[in-house]
């Protein structure tokens, strides 16, 4: 039975025999997915639009023996505004690889979806701090997929407020009392804290409304980073593109 599911294309892989080629899409009703795409290089190809990279669509899929089959992709947003801009186009790849690893397999993704589109949506449109929204998708993902630092305080005192410094490997805080600069520890401003508490637990629709310093947002920046490739213990190649032309 085929099935229509709206879907993100998140890579365009290689390509198969002549005219097809592999797609991975984040669908809404199935999460993550590899599907081919037959005739994808003829240029009059309906199916061939609705399923280049960064493309919102809604796809009809068909079980093939062992892998999906792309029968029809109709676009419904490309984000083509994303390609006049280098570090825009690098960092929505980036996104689209940790959606890759992080968003679900087999089952829906509701969520992740809407957190790409959202993201996707104001980096194009422009008006939000790249640096946040790349946080915002770094730990609404990991949150998703059971990696979330405990935020609450101090892992020695429980002391809430003030200055941090994170353990990346631990996923804790130490306040300015029982945590110091050193190579295991990276310091967040109260505001980065702050921050960082919201946009693990905000409702979706007021994800994207964090105001905070140049100073926090450099902070929070750096330990979700840092948080995030201790989490998954790899590093993205497109995570190094962006950061090489940021
Ligand atoms: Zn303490």
């Amino acid at each position: 039975m085929p099935i229509k599911t709206d879907a993100l294309i998140i890579r365009e892989n290689n390509r198969i025999g002549e005219n097809d080629r592999l797609i991975t899409a984040l669908t809404r009703e199935r999460g993550v997915l590899q599907a081919s795409v037959r005739g994808a290089r003829k240029i009059t190809s309906r199916s061939g639009s609705g399923t280049s990279l960064l493309t919102y669509s809604t796809l009809t899929l068909t079980e093939g023996k062992n892998k999906w089959i792309v029968t029809d992709a109709k676009p419904q947003r490309v984000f083509f505004e994303l390609r006049n801009e280098m570090s825009k186009v690098a960092l929505a790849q980036y996104f689209c690889e940790l959606a890759g690893v992080l968003a679900p397999r087999e089952e829906p993704a509701e969520e992740a979806l809407r957190l790409l589109l959202n993201a996707l949506h104001f980096l194009s449109e422009g008006g939000r701090e790249a640096a946040l929204l790349k946080v915002t998708v770094e730990q609404r993902l990991l949150r998703l997929a059971g990696y979330c630092p405990d935020l609450n305080g101090c892992a020695v005192c429980g002391r809430p407020e003030g200055g941090m410094f994170l353990q990346p490997l631990r996923g804790t805080l130490l306040c300015t009392d029982h945590g110091s600069p050193s190579m295991d520890t990276l310091p967040l401003t109260a505001g980065a804290v702050a921050a960082w508490r919201y946009l693990t637990a905000a409702p979706e629709d007021k994800l994207f409304s964090v105001k905070l310093s140049e100073e926090s947002l450099q902070s929070l920046a750096a330990a979700s980073e840092y948080f995030l490739l201790s989490c998954l213990g790899r590093g993205f190649n497109t995570l190094d593109f962006y950061n090489s032309v940021k």
